[in-house]
């Protein structure tokens, strides 16, 4: 059978690949996890550098080196996505990076003081640290650009189906741009027919609603300030009827169902994205689905 004539909404694959958040969350690492099996690689091989994909990213975003051979220990642009073999999986491993970096000097706002001068709060300008911060987005940058040559890289084989008994639980697709009219993080993909009756299941709505949005909320501060404010209701998961609906903070941005009937049973589906307009949000959104992705796997799904 050859994998592009079958639609992962309609069948249960043999898996080819997963994702996974913090060791499965036992541990608290901020490592997003891609694991790909070793089958699909001798298939399909190495990622060419010369790819149009990757030249398009190193002219884009200046980086100095990509590496696509998986017999090396260190892959990715920039070389961020450590590279081990597991239990007959590549385990590709990117540590999110601090993106809001303190300075070495005094919040010109208190003073340095951490509090605001006239009320009684945090000063709002440096989240009570006392010092201001500088955005460098160029690793969290390198590895959403990886990560975006890889989803693709793995989308499919020709005439490939691994010998795994585990299905594949999920796809997706993500995209690495600057564009100031938002958009730059965009996403999408599918969720299998196992892993959608996996999350329209009654008894595992409340806990992977709470673990979604709890290890979002993680990934988010790893990449933050772990001062930063943030609302908690600017990060929501809801499962109803098991339609992921997934935010973190921003202009809307999340992810959802691509069409808004009800699912049918027996049957995946799509998942698109509104306003994921940078590389953090979109690693926050891919760690809440790598969280969901263990919890099926502890489930034995
Ligand atoms: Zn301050
Ligand atoms: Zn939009």
């Amino acid at each position: 059978m050859i994998m592009a004539t079958i639609s992962l909404i309609e069948e249960n694959i043999p898996c080819w690949y997963e994702l996974s958040y913090n060791n499965m969350g036992l541990d608290d690492n901020g490592i997003l996890k891609l694991r790909i099996h070793e089958e699909f690689i001798a298939k399909k091989g190495n990622i060419p550098p010369n790819d149009p994909i990757v030249t398009d990213f190193i002219e884009t975003f200046k980086f100095k080196t990509f590496e696509g051979d998986f017999s090396k220990q260190d892959l990715g642009f920039s070389k961020l996505l450590k590279n081990t073999r597991q239990f007959g999986f590549y385990e590709l491993e990117a540590k999110l990076p601090l993106v809001v970096v303190e300075e070495e000097k005094d919040c010109p706002y208190c003073d340095g003081t951490g509090q605001d001068k006239n009320l009684e709060r945090k000063c709002l300008f440096c989240w009570g640290s006392g010092k201001p911060h500088v955005y460098q987005w160029q690793d969290v940058i390198a590895i959403s650009a990886s990560l975006s040559v890889l989803f693709r890289f793995i989308f499919w084989a020709e005439n490939f189906m691994s010998s795994l008994v585990k299905k594949q639980l999920l796809t997706v697709q993500t995209v690495t741009r600057f564009d100031s009219q938002g958009h730059g993080g965009s996403m999408s993909g599918v969720f299998s027919p196992v892993f959608a009756s996996f999350l329209r299941t009654d008894l595992f709505r409340k806990p992977a609603e709470v673990r979604a949005k709890a290890t979002m909320i993680n990934a988010w501060s790893k990449m933050n300030n772990p001062n930063k404010f943030f609302d908690d209701f600017d990060f929501r998961v809801n499962l109803q009827g098991g339609r992921l609906i997934m935010d973190c903070p921003g202009d809307a941005c999340g992810i959802h169902p691509e069409v808004w009937d009800e699912l049918a049973p027996d049957r995946g589906y799509k998942f698109s994205c509104h306003n994921v307009d940078n590389a953090i949000q979109q690693l926050t959104l891919l760690a809440g689905l790598a969280a969901l992705h263990d919890m099926a796997r502890t489930k034995g799904i």
